[in-house]
């Protein structure tokens, strides 16, 4: 059965609320990875804002930008860490790329992922290679603009989106840390999967997940 090629944005917020749950399932596998070269908080302040973000859409829900919104606003206020601004900055830029609009496509989903990936390497300064986020949002982005661009369904390419995400993911294990609390380790940092990237490839795959299921949904 073909899949719808967009979705409301009044239906959005179970897209939300699902990136809420797999971060609260891997908070305890996160907080591990970021233990090995890091100081260990990562999956707890991250379960921390994102459990704060399902309380807020309970009491006041909304669609995809607005919940996007919400998530971001939350992060980067509540949470503590090298994360709380970057992913709160992540969101807020999706959310701004989604702001006003009825329906959601894969060419606004792209516009959405670029503003939000430009947004981060400027706070951050975190280019590919440094071991960060960045390892994963870049080739995810470049992945879905690729299958953008070649006219594959929007399906095809989050699926493209979150395969790059989980090969950027892997690729960060053999990378020495060169921004944050592990670039302290020098060559020590290399070997072990970055939290930072876990997370991400973990938030990107879900978010595919989620969208393919509303596209099926829809049709
Ligand atoms: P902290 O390092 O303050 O304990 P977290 O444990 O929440 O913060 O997050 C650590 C993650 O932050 C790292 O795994 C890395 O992916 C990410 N990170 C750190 N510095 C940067 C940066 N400048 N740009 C992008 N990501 C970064
Ligand atoms: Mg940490």
């Amino acid at each position: 059965m073909p899949r719808a090629e967009s979705f409301p944005d009044a239906e959005g917020q179970g897209v939300i609320l699902r990136l809420v749950s797999a971060i609260q399932d891997n908070a305890k596998i996160l907080s591990e990875i970021d233990g090995a070269i890091g100081d260990g908080d990562h999956g707890i302040n991250m379960s921390k804002g994102f459990s704060l973000c399902r309380e807020r859409l309970e009491k006041s829900p909304g669609g995809f930008a607005a919940g996007l919104r919400t998530l971001g606003d939350v992060l980067m206020s509540e949470i503590g860490g090298a994360m709380g601004p970057l992913y709160g900055t992540l969101f807020t830029e999706m959310a701004r790329g989604a702001h006003g609009e009825a329906r959601i496509d894969s060419a606004l989903f792209l516009g959405m992922l670029e503003g939000a990936t430009a947004a981060v390497k400027d706070l951050g300064g975190a280019k590919v290679g440094d071991k960060t986020m960045v390892d994963v949002l870049d080739p995810a982005l470049e992945e879905l603009r690729r299958a953008v661009r070649s006219g594959s369904g929007f399906s095809a390419c989050l699926a493209a989106m979150a395969d790059a995400g989980n090969r950027g993911k892997e690729s960060t294990r053999d990378m020495v840390a060169r921004l944050g609390r592990s670039s302290r380790l020098g060559e020590r940092s290399r070997g072990t999967l970055d939290a930072g990237a876990a997370s991400c490839a973990l938030l990107l795959e879900t978010m595919a997940t989620s969208i393919i299921d509303l596209l099926g949904e829809e049709q």
